[in-house]
């Protein structure tokens, strides 16, 4: 199979090194802000730029705007790891398809190969930060593979009670 990753906007992402940093004083008063994702400490980022006033510095550098995986929408997306948590499979290393695609697209696109799961969620939590169901804690970075094994024997792909009659 031929990947066509041109299609991928990468080429459209913000260079971090010419974000502009915030006044002496917007700074000094974000350093009791903290980043709204559950589970970071960190301080709002002083940069300006998408995501200031909701990110730290790290977290604000791997939305997508930067051509990194994270959605403000989506806040476990910010916690994908780069290999799957189950079996160890990084796709950017190990799919041979993706071997000879170049950077930045490689890792675009094996990030995308895999996925976060919710050890524990309820309803539209998911997109949320409330019951700490987007803590890293109750989150697991799986590949394609493990994620559907996981919720094809969990019986999550069923509707409510087809298992359970
Ligand atoms: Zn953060
Ligand atoms: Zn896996």
């Amino acid at each position: 199979m031929k990947i066509n990753y041109k299609t991928l906007a990468a080429s459209k992402a913000r260079d971090p090194s010419k974000d502009v940093l915030m006044g002496k004083y917007a700074i000094l008063k974000r350093q009791n802000s903290k980043c709204f994702l559950d589970g970071c400490e960190n301080a709002l980022t002083s940069y300006k730029g998408p995501g200031s006033n909701k990110l730290c510095r790290a977290h604000q550098l791997k939305m997508r705007q930067y051509g990194g995986h994270g959605r403000i929408d989506r806040p476990y997306t910010f916690w994908k790891k780069d290999h799957c948590e189950e079996c160890g499979h990084n796709p950017m290393r190990d799919n041979s398809q993706l071997i000879n695609v170049p950077e930045p697209y490689r890792t675009i696109l094996g990030m995308m190969l895999l996925h976060v799961d919710h050890v524990r969620v309820g309803g539209k939590d998911k997109y949320t930060n409330s019951n700490g169901v987007n803590h890293p804690k109750n989150l697991k970075t799986l590949c394609v593979e493990c994620h559907m094994l996981k919720t094809f024997s969990k019986g999550d792909h069923w509707k409510d009670g087809f298992h359970s009659k």
